[in-house]
């Protein structure tokens, strides 16, 4: 089986609980002497075996690290496990899930080899707002209900707003209407990339 580490917990000396994203499920695992082991750090791909364990967590076994092509570039690597350290806490409790969120990690760690980092995080969230229903097309100010026509400000979460409503970063309504449509960030510049980037540090 595959996945991507998402959280590793130090347990008495040398074992660690893992998280593991895979296709279908976010598995709890156990793996004694875990912290010998350099393959199994946050944002890691592994292919990995699970020996059941009726009295306790599943066994992690097998593991065998699956590089990236951009591992050692440290910059990157500090913005992905960013990035999942996020992941992980917005999925925190969800055992069964889709194939979409391992789907769109994969797609994410090979474009990470060619592409801005930050660009990528971002039409990666926009598409796990839409997957996930929260992304908001219709530009209703969340604070006072009405219909945004001017720039739109973005707080957490993406949530619009009126710039009179609240007093932050101010977007061009036309370009973040073509984000959402294509999700690709490529018609921001990188100030705005910058502020859009900023917002999914606060939380997904
Ligand atoms: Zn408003």
């Amino acid at each position: 089986m595959q996945g991507f580490v998402l959280h590793t917990q130090r347990v008495k000396d040398e074992d660690l609980i893992v998280f593991i994203l895979s296709k279908k499920a976010i598995f709890k695992t156990y793996r004694f002497y875990g912290l010998r082991h350099s393959s199994i750090l946050t944002g890691y791909k592994i292919d990995f075996a699970l020996e059941e364990n009726s009295r306790f967590l599943p066994r992690l076994k097998d593991v065998l690290h699956i590089g990236f092509y951009w591992l050692f570039q440290r910059e990157k690597m500090l913005i992905w496990q960013d990035f999942i350290r996020l992941l992980y806490k917005h999925l925190n409790g969800v055992e069964s899930i889709d194939n979409f969120y391992f789907e769109l990690l994969n797609e994410c760690v090979k474009k990470f080899d060619k592409q801005n980092p930050k660009r990528i995080i971002i039409d990666a969230y926009v598409r796990i707002l839409e997957h996930e229903g929260r992304l908001h097309k219709k530009f209703t100010c969340f604070v006072c209900d009405e219909k945004i026509t001017q720039n739109i400000v973005l707080v957490r979460a993406f949530l619009p707003a009126h710039y009179e409503c609240i007093q932050s970063y101010g977007f061009n309504k036309d370009k973040l209407k073509e984000f959402y449509e294509s999700k690709n960030s490529s018609v921001f510049d990188d100030d705005e990339i910058n502020e859009l980037y900023a917002l999914i540090k606060e939380g997904l």
